[in-house]
């Protein structure tokens, strides 16, 4: 039977069915490569959970994702945090991309193999996934939830210290968040203020103002942005966070209605 959101362990992510590995993993991945400046924007995915063609139905359920980019730093984030990556190219017969597993997830069935290829050496495509070796030495990879850990590790984020307490790096981040928003009109010092919020309602603090601070910072451009941020970040929350951001995105609909 076909998968959908309703199915047990899926849900969706940016209206695409995905497992909820993928739609915890992939804010977090993305965070991790606007941080590292590997993208600016959102990750341009193709295909979540689907049954294209040239996939050999590895996307039929969970855990596997691909993406436009074709970004070698991008790749090498992914297998950091846990994922079997590659880039799929137009040589293999791919209109190219980026394709990779999660490690550690319970919903990859048919995708697993791709994992246990690439942890001994192999590029995932061919029989068994093992169709051409990439090294000759066994390889290691993180789960998708250590990948999560590490990356947030990377960027000095504790997600369990007190949610008061800024560190120097959040008020930094916040001042120049300050800087930007005094230049703007009404709506967007309102809209300043709404980030503030949504950074006082989560004890992962520094995780969401990375998330939200790149669409603060094209507020010039579009307040919807940030909506849309807010609308993602919700649709991942934890349960304890998630009214909290919902009462933020009601809000903010306001002051995009009074702009
Ligand atoms: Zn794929
Ligand atoms: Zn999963």
């Amino acid at each position: 039977m076909a998968v959908t959101a309703k199915t047990a362990g899926f849900t969706t992510f940016r209206g695409r069915v995905a497992c909820t590995c993928l739609a915890q993993w992939l804010p977090e991945f993305e965070a991790a490569a606007q941080r590292l400046g590997l993208i600016t924007g959102e990750l341009d995915i193709t295909q979540l959970t689907g049954d294209a063609d040239a996939s050999g139905g590895t996307h039929e359920r969970g855990g596997a994702f691909d993406i436009w980019e074709t970004i070698q730093k991008l790749v090498e984030l992914a297998i950091e945090m846990g994922a079997a990556a590659w880039i799929r190219t137009r040589a293999q017969g791919f209109k190219p991309h980026t394709h990779g597993v999660l490690n550690g997830c319970p919903h990859n069935a048919p995708a697993r193999y791709q994992v246990a290829a690439y942890l001994a050496g192999f590029n995932g495509l061919g029989k068994g996934g093992r169709g051409r070796r990439e090294t000759a030495q066994p390889r290691t990879l993180r789960t998708w939830r250590e990948g999560i850990a590490w990356a947030r590790a990377q960027h000095g984020t504790t997600p369990t210290t007190e949610e008061d307490d800024m560190t120097p790096d959040q008020d930094a981040m916040l001042r120049r968040l300050d800087e930007r928003m005094l230049k703007l009109m009404k709506p967007v010092e309102e809209t300043h203020g709404l980030v503030r919020g949504v950074a006082k309602a989560i004890p992962t603090i520094q995780r969401w103002i990375g998330y939200l601070m790149p669409a603060a910072q094209r507020q010039e451009e579009s307040l919807t942005v940030l909506r849309a941020q807010l609308a993602a970040a919700a649709a991942t929350a934890d349960p304890s966070v998630k009214a909290d951001l919902e009462r933020l995105a009601a809000d903010l609909d306001a002051v995009i209605e009074r702009a």
